[in-house]
């Protein structure tokens, strides 16, 4: 999380895509100078969870760029299965981006999915936030309301089509929201912002029946008005959790979701995209981002 890697010291990255370099020789299904994208997490195949495929729930994973060395470097080892090849007219940088593409998928699908016409609130404009937002509408969301307090994020909202646009710091979002379907909430809000504030707000701007994706990490004590939990029961509401994104192409491959979805131009991760630089930049970037000096999202290396 954000407090660093996992082991220490290693070199971090795990969201990444590259060109294979040199394969093992017992690996199967990929050759020297194919482009991929890489599944950070290596499962332990042993465990009950990973049994039943669900490797983002392994006891005992490994994870590139942070319990082991990741992509910061000039070269990662990965095993051959954790990559995902790279469809025509997708980039490296498009496929580095494939990961939060299919966290950000996964945390929708946690909430149930979206059927055509939903309404859909997006509390927290980053990344993830923004990538949840572009499902909504690719899975055929009729409105999508993006909550930020930054209004640089919103702004990039913006850019990628959104036009029901919040600044919370500016206006009461719940109100909004559900002023503007009329009277009603939305059918699902996702938490995108790691906040309390947010997590309220999605619990007060879904309908009744409404479902709510806790996505964000939330690194407060988080203490809910009476009022707002007994919204939860009154309203009959589901609370998800979501966690990673799916690592089998079964029932949903989600990466390759991504990537296809990317190929056709719907899902767009450009804008996204803050900071350009070569790995020599690095530590100076770093700096930025932790002082926060600039406005920042994604930040892309390469070589
Ligand atoms: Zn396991």
């Amino acid at each position: 999380m954000v407090k660093g890697t996992y082991r220490f010291p290693l070199i971090p990255g795990h969201e990444f895509a590259g060109e294979v370099a040199e394969v093992g020789r017992e690996a199967e299904g990929v050759k020297v100078g194919d482009s991929a994208a890489v599944i950070p997490l290596i499962p332990c195949k042993k465990c009950l969870y990973c049994r039943i495929g669900e490797y983002a729930l392994c006891d005992d994973y490994d994870y590139l760029g942070s319990r082991t060395d990741g992509a910061f470097a000039e070269y990662v080892v990965a095993p051959a299965e954790n990559l995902i090849l790279l469809p025509e007219g997708v980039s490296f940088e498009m496929g580095a981006l494939t990961e939060p593409g299919a966290v950000a998928l996964h945390a929708i699908r946690q909430g149930g999915g979206i059927e055509a016409g939903s309404k859909v609130a997006v509390f927290g404009a980053g990344t993830i936030g923004l990538l949840v937002a572009q499902w909504a509408k690719i899975l055929g969301a009729a409105r999508v309301f993006v909550v930020d307090v930054v209004e640089k994020k919103l702004e990039v909202a913006s850019e990628l089509g959104f036009s029901d646009l919040i600044n919370a710091s500016e206006t009461d979002p719940v109100d909004e929201i559900i002023n503007g379907t009329g009277g009603l909430g939305v059918d699902l809000s996702v938490e995108a912002a790691g906040s309390k504030v947010a997590l309220e707000g999605c619990i007060r701007a879904v309908r009744k029946l409404g479902r709510v994706v806790l996505a964000g990490n939330i690194e407060t004590e988080v203490v809910l008005p009476q009022k707002t939990v007994s919204t939860i029961l009154r309203h009959q509401l589901t609370l998800s959790g979501t966690w990673n994104s799916l690592f089998t192409s079964f029932p949903v491959d989600e990466w390759r979701t991504v990537l296809h979805f990317m190929q056709t131009g719907a899902l767009k991760v450009g804008a996204l995209i803050t900071h350009r630089c070569t790995l020599e930049k690095a530590p100076d970037v770093f700096e930025m981002m932790y002082n926060r000096r600039e406005f920042f999202n994604k930040v892309v290396f390469t070589p």
